[in-house]
C-alpha cells in the first residue's frame, strides 16, 4: 500500500513556487500578490486565511488580508471586491467562505474577476475547466490531481466512483476524473444523498475519491482490494489524549480501508495540505498570465 503524502507533495510545490518567484524577482518582475478577504470573525475561516497568508510569505508572495465586519452590506462587499478586482498589483483574489446569511455568496463570486479567481469558483472558469481550457481550477480538486499526477496514478479506462457532489469538490472532481487529458479518462460514477446502492457501486470503484463530510463513512466493505483511495474529508474529533484535546480524522474509517488500499491518502497530511498549494500555483499563474494570456 501506497501512502500518499499530501504534506511532503505540497511542500516540493511550494518550493518549486518559491523557486519561481526568485526568478521573477531577480529578473526585476513584479512579486505575486494574492488578497484574502476575510468577512466576520468565524474561528475556522480565521484559521484557513491566516494560514493562506503564511503560505504566501513561505514562497516569497506579497499577501493583502482585507478584514471587514460581519454586519457589512452585500454592496460594500461588491464595492470591495471590485475595487481589488481594478488594482493593477493584486492578481489573485479569495473571499473567505462561509459568508454571513445576508450577503449572496452567488452574488460575491460573480464579482469576483475571472482573471483573478485563484480559487476557481466563478462561472467562467468553471466552464473553461468543463471545456478543457486553461482554467483556475478549483484548489481542492486541484490538488487531489496534482497528488494523482505525481504519484503515477493510472486513470485512463479506469472507474472512478466520486461520493458527493458540492461546487467546490465533488462536482469538479467528476468532471476532471472524466477529461481527455491525464489524469482523466476515467469512466465517472458521481454520487450523492439521493443515491441508492452506494456501498455495491463504490465496491466497483478502482479509484474511490470520497468528499460526503460524514466522519469514517467509508468502511472497508465499501471498498474494492487494489482500490485507490483519495480522502477528502476533515473532521474534529474529541480526543483526551492529545494536548489540543482533539485530533483530526477523514471520511473514510483508515485504519480498515488502508490494509486493502493499493494507495490512500491519510487525514491529516493527505488532500488537506495540497490544497493550499493549489492556491498558491494559480495565483503565480495569474501573475504570469499563464490562464487568460
Ligand atoms: P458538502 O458541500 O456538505 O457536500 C457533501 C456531499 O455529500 C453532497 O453532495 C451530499 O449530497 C453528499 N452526501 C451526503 N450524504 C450522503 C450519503 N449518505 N450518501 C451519498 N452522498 C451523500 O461537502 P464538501 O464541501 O464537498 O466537503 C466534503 C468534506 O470535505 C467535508 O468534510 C469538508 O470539511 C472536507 N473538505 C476538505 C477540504 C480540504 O482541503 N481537505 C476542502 C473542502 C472540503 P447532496 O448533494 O444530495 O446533498
Amino acid at each position: 500500500m501506497i501512502l500518499i503524502d499530501g504534506k511532503k507533495t505540497s511542500s516540493e510545490i511550494k518550493n518549486e513556487i518559491a523557486t519561481r518567484v526568485a526568478e521573477i524577482k531577480a529578473e526585476g518582475g513584479k512579486t505575486p500578490h494574492l488578497a484574502a478577504v476575510l468577512v466576520g470573525n468565524d474561528g475556522a475561516s480565521q484559521t484557513y486565511v491566516g494560514a493562506k497568508v503564511k503560505a504566501c510569505e513561505e514562497v516569497g508572495f506579497q499577501s493583502t488580508l482585507v478584514r471587514l465586519e460581519s454586519d457589512i452590506s452585500e454592496a460594500e462587499l461588491l464595492k470591495v471586491v471590485e475595487d481589488i478586482n481594478e488594482n493593477p498589483d493584486i492578481d489573485g483574489l479569495i473571499v473567505q467562505l462561509p459568508l454571513p446569511k445576508h450577503i449572496s455568496v452567488d452574488k460575491v463570486t460573480n464579482k469576483i474577476k475571472p482573471e483573478k479567481d485563484v480559487d476557481g469558483f466563478t462561472p467562467a472558469n468553471v466552464g473553461r475547466m468543463t471545456l478543457n481550457w486553461p482554467a483556475y481550477v478549483a484548489a481542492t480538486p486541484y490538488g487531489i490531481v496534482e497528488l494523482l499526477k505525481r504519484y503515477n496514478i493510472e486513470t485512463s479506462g479506469k472507474h472512478c466512483v466520486v461520493i458527493g457532489r458540492s461546487h467546490i469538490v465533488g462536482s469538479p472532481m467528476s468532471i476532471l476524473m472524466a477529461r481527455n487529458g491525464y489524469p482523466g479518462n476515467a469512466t465517472v460514477t458521481l454520487t450523492h444523498s439521493k443515491t441508492q446502492n452506494l456501498a455495491e457501486i463504490c465496491r466497483t470503484a478502482d479509484i474511490l475519491i470520497v468528499a460526503i463530510g460524514k466522519p469514517e463513512f467509508v468502511t472497508a466493505d465499501m471498498v474494492k482490494p487494489g482500490a485507490v483511495v483519495i480522502d477528502v474529508g476533515i473532521h474534529r474529533i474529541e480526543d483526551p489524549s492529545k494536548k489540543s484535546g482533539f485530533r483530526l480524522i477523514g471520511d473514510v474509517k483508515f485504519d480498515e480501508v488502508a490494509p486493502l488500499a493499493s494507495a490512500i491518502t491519510p487525514v491529516p497530511g493527505g488532500v488537506g495540505p495540497m490544497t493550499i498549494a493549489a492556491l498558491l500555483y494559480n495565483t503565480l499563474q495569474s501573475a504570469e498570465k499563464k490562464v487568460f494570456g
